[in-house]
């Protein structure tokens, strides 16, 4: 009776209790000694991956997977209005201005009010989450710029917080440039090698503060804080939709109850993270990939879990952002470890280096670096002609340029569908920027004291498919006294003279500089290596055969000033018997058999290339002028990729089984072919590698051009190809290799500087991304290659250096993307794998030498000529038209020791214009000093009314940015940090611009 009453009135009283609405105390702020977790909300939405950028945002394909970012930003308006204390930040552009254009006035205001209150905080700020292993650093810069102009414009602000969370390994450049010099006062991201991580954790050393220039020291350092694990919530703790963590039950009118398990559980997990982190500040990042596309299932969670672990009391929890986790970091007046150099290479578990990205999609490398350099010199050309606000302009390039930085778009690890999309973009970005350069050019050369007002437009014509020998412009019928118009345009603030080659159909045919004088110029054969490429390219991208076959190349010096233009003419030769009569010096074809000879020296030039003719094989390399002799081989050979299940070698990671040397299948050849301008030694490695080197009477590098494809893989084992210098030189273990184009680095073979390496992979462990270049160095000399576009590279063994050119996979590594990097090419449903054709360079210099060849030709590979073409009769031209031009005052040049990497009209008629200096402290012993730019002779044409110094990303004056830096301490450096060189303020009224070595200054200016 007494129990069963008991238990009557037990159950009335749970009955009884009332359901009610129930308010959840959200309104923590940071609590002074109490371990503080900073709940902080997110979403890490991709630009393009397994969809494309514009599938994710708008959530079609999700058969691949169901991510729609639309959904996400959507859904988070409703969710922090509903609770004022809720935050939420949110990081890439892309995404964020697709939706921005989609909203009403009336949401615009609301969220406008989220972001002034920090309850939404736009951070990182680029277009989107940029790589940091094959962005080149101008790409950087420039898509940064992009996404943190319109917040600036949109919003009236400036992201404080750099977040690159998912990119794989973090370079230098990342730290001090696009963080510390963009103004941002933190930087997190979850990807460092896991053995790094193990020690990292022991010694609570993940948050450190990062100098990550030599050069700029502790003037461009930032607080940097690697997550404990990933970029994830705690196991446990993940509240999309259909996610299996337990949530906060919380209805004891309800069965499972868990209040108690769970805080105690939220505890155990933040007491945890204390254990390994600093301060008693630590922060959980909630959210992971595509997630909060229904944003109230994570807030509903955070409110309840904030409620009742904050009436534990053990802990204290909030809604935070990665600012006021900065913030309260800062505030703690701690020192903390300093690094250097970088993050790379990055593994995440033994066997698995994530190394092979470093040259994934060499295709797509390729044709973004070429873009980027056409971008830079398209808006020089833009700003010569007046920027339009109505198209074309270069603002689909740019936009289609930021998308494809994006840590799995030029990195190659997307699946291909969204490879394909990247480049479309590209495509239709090129096509509108292309009738800008046109029309500047015609405006240019068309001088209006020159042109009676009545003549037409000049019409120019580009070819971007020089590459594959495919110039329609230029493999025209000169007979009927027609002349081939050829303007050289260089986007380098110095004068410069380079050997082009253009194909041509006619054997007869001269070359006349802008004074009508005939110059040297040479004839070189297509070999059918290069026309094969070019007719079965032709037919994939273009759709049709090409309508004549070019015989040769012509080869001719050009030179144009800086910043500025210069004209050629090309035309049949007139002397009448030229078909029979021997031809002139000037362009005879050069073939030579010499293989009887043993030793062949190639080069017509300083420098010699010595060959083996019997082996066929380079063997010396030899500079009269610098008195460097070295033995020198060069060959190719290629990994096999792992199958191991457990870890095969894929789009991100290399992991290779063996490795071979490419065996000459019988079809190895070797031809040199000599001339007055340049020397081509013509190799076929084997069926699918061939090799072109030329030596230049100019130049004192070889340039070694590789045309490798289809692999093949029809023995079941995928490929991955490289090419390796050898010499003698004693390097003991070390190398050097660039930090996203810019600062070098050095390397040690199988040892890193921040922990002991446990050595798993003894060649994929090496590899680093490769930039601008790489070089070795002994007691005497120094051994650089420069690249054309990002590509891994090592030095496995001492003297010896090797890049990774192509690969051809048939397994995926298990990183998400789902599909083997196995890129091919169809026609008409037969498809065979992807050729590359690319260039990498070789100079051997003495022993402090050899930066200046580094950092200047590396600057004219960046920005190689730009050419344009257009036909006319007899010597109208020239009557007509200027045939030179530069945009600066032409008694003018840069220093060599500066690059103009900006020159921008912007939408409100400012100019924007970042000036670089271009070597390392200690680099050169004449240029590693400070540099100066006359402004007023840049803009010789114009008047500067107003020059204002802006931050890297042009967002914030340069000064107000200052003002506000943290000051962060490094252990071991207690008091003021040695002070670094830095230019000084420019004087208004003389407008001198100095550079420190390794500065980028960034500034807008008002003209008159
Ligand atoms: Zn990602």
């Amino acid at each position: 009776m007494a129990i069963g009453a008991w238990i009557l009135i037990a159950l009335m009283s749970i009955w009884c209790v009332e359901s009610k609405y129930m308010v959840y105390n959200t309104t923590s702020k940071i609590v002074p000694g109490k371990l503080n977790v900073h709940l902080v909300a997110h979403s890490h939405d991709d630009v393009g991956w397994l969809k494309t950028v514009d599938q994710y945002y708008v959530g079609s394909n999700n058969s691949i997977q169901g991510a729609c970012v639309q959904n996400v930003l959507d859904s988070i308006v409703p969710a922090l209005l509903a609770d004022k204390n809720r935050k939420f930040i949110y990081v890439e552009q892309a995404f964020f201005q697709r939706w921005w254009r989609d909203q009403s006035e009336t949401v615009q205001e609301t969220v406008k009010q989220l972001i002034n209150s920090g309850q939404l905080e736009l951070i990182n700020g680029g277009m989107c989450m940029h790589d940091e292993a094959t962005s080149h650093y101008i790409d950087m810069i420039d898509q940064t710029t992009l996404g943190h102009r319109f917040i600036k414009q949109e919003f009236n602000l400036t992201p404080r917080i750099g977040w690159q969370i998912d990119p794989f390994g973090h370079s230098a450049v990342q730290a001090y440039l696009l963080s510390a010099e963009v103004g941002f006062d933190s930087l997190f991201f979850a990807r460092i090698d896991y053995q790094d991580r193990a020690k990292r954790k022991d010694e609570k050393s993940l948050e450190v503060v990062w100098r990550g220039s030599k050069s700029l020291g502790s003037s461009a350092q930032i607080f940097a804080g690697a997550f404990p694990e990933n970029y994830e919530p705690p196991s446990n703790f993940y509240y999309e939709v259909n996610d299996d963590s337990p949530i906060v039950q919380d209805n004891m009118e309800l069965f499972d109850y868990n209040v108690p398990e769970r805080v105690n559980e939220f505890v155990a997990a933040a007491l945890s993270q204390a254990n390994i982190t600093r301060t008693n500040h630590v922060m959980w990042t909630m959210g992971t990939d595509f997630k909060y596309q229904y944003a109230h299932t994570w807030f509903r969670q955070m409110d309840k879990f904030i409620h009742y672990v904050n009436q534990d009391g053990r802990v204290n929890a909030l809604y935070s952002t990665p600012s006021i986790y900065t913030d309260a970091k800062y505030a703690t007046n701690e020192a903390w470890p300093l690094k250097t150099d970088d993050y790379f290479p990055y593994a995440d578990r033994i066997n698995a280096y994530w190394t092979g990205y470093f040259t994934s999609r060499p295709g797509l490398k390729g044709y973004v670096r070429t873009m980027s350099s056409y971008y830079l010199a398209a808006r020089q050309l833009e700003f010569f002609k007046g920027r339009s606000k109505v198209r074309p302009n270069t603002d689909y390039l740019a936009d289609a340029l930021a998308l494809a930085q994006h840590h799995d778009g030029l990195t190659g690890t997307s699946k291909q569908h969204v490879a394909n999309d990247y480049a479309k973009r590209l495509s239709i970005g090129y096509e509108e920027a292309k009738k800008v350069v046109e029309t500047s050019l015609a405006s240019i050369t068309s001088s209006s004291s020159k042109t009676d007002s009545g003549s037409p437009v000049t019409k120019f014509q580009q070819c971007l498919l020089l590459n594959i020998s495919y110039c329609p412009a230029s493999e025209v019928d000169l007979s009927n006294g027609k002349n081939l118009v050829v303007v050289v345009y260089n986007p380098l603030g110095w004068k410069r003279e380079d050997v082009i080659r253009i194909p041509v159909i006619d054997e007869n045919v001269i070359v006349k500089d802008s004074e009508g004088k005939e110059i040297e110029s040479q004839l070189l054969p297509l070999p059918n290596a290069s026309l094969t490429i070019r007719n079965h390219y032709s037919v994939a991208y273009l759709g049709k055969f090409p309508s004549v076959t070019p015989k040769y190349w012509l080869a001719f010096s050009a030179s144009a000033p800086p910043i500025g233009l210069n004209t050629y003419f090309i035309s049949k030769s007139k002397r009448p018997d030229t078909v029979v009569a021997a031809p002139s010096k000037s362009h005879v074809v050069y073939i030579s058999e010499e293989k009887q000879n043993d030793v062949i020296e190639v080069g017509p030039g300083d420098l010699k290339l010595v060959y083996s003719a019997n082996q066929g094989k380079l063997i010396g390399y030899i500079n009269s002028r610098t008195m460097v002799k070295e033995s020198v081989g060069q060959s190719y050979s290629f990994y096999s990729g792992s199958v191991d299940k457990k870890q095969a070698s894929g789009a991100y990671v290399f992991r290779p089984n063996h490795t071979y040397s490419t065996k000459s299948d019988g079809q190895a050849s070797f031809t040199v072919l000599r001339g007055p301008l340049l020397d081509e030694v013509h190799q076929r490695i084997n069926s699918w590698i061939y090799q072109i080197t030329r030596v230049y009477k100019g130049k004192e590098h070889a340039e070694f051009e590789f045309i490798v494809g289809p692999i093949p893989t029809d023995d079941g084992i995928g490929k991955e190809v490289v090419t390796q210098i050898s010499t003698h030189m004693k390097t003991n273990k070390t190398f050097y290799t660039d930090s996203s184009g810019r600062d070098f680095l050095e390397r040690i073979r199988d040892y890193r500087k921040d922990w002991k390496l446990e050595v798993n992979q003894p060649v994929a462990g090496n590899y680093y991304p490769i930039n601008l270049g790489m070089y070795i160095k002994d007691a005497s000399k120094e051994l650089s290659i420069l690249v054309d576009r990002s590509v891994g590279g090592a030095s496995i063994k001492d003297g010896h250096l090797e890049l990774m050119l192509h690969r051809r996979l048939l397994h995926d590594d298990g990183r998400g993307v789902a599909e083997a990097l196995n890129e091919t090419v169809c026609i008409l449903n037969k498809c065979s794998g992807l050729t590359v054709v690319g260039k990498y360079y070789l100079r051997i210099d003495p022993l402090g030498e050899a930066a200046k060849w580094r950092r200047s030709f590396g600057q004219e590979i960046y920005s190689p000529f730009l050419l344009a073409f257009t036909e006319q009769e007899g010597d109208g031209w020239t009557n007509s038209h200027v045939l030179s031009f530069t945009g600066m005052d032409p008694s003018y040049v840069l220093p060599d020791n500066v690059a103009m990497i900006t020159l921008q009209e912007l939408d409100d008629g400012k100019v924007l214009l970042r000036l670089a200096h271009l070597y390392e402290i200690g680099e050169d012993k004449d240029l590693s000093v400070m540099a100066s730019v006359q402004l007023k002779k840049v803009f010789a044409h114009r008047k500067i009314n107003k020059l204002t110094e802006m931050s890297l990303s042009a967002n914030q004056g340069r000064a107000e940015m200052e003002k506000k830096r943290l000051v962060w301490k490094a252990e071991g450096f207690p008091g003021e940090a040695p002070q670094v060189m830095r230019g000084g303020p420019v004087d208004p009224a003389t407008l001198v611009v100095e550079l420190a070595p390794m500065e980028i200054r960034t500034f807008v200016i008002d003209f008159d």
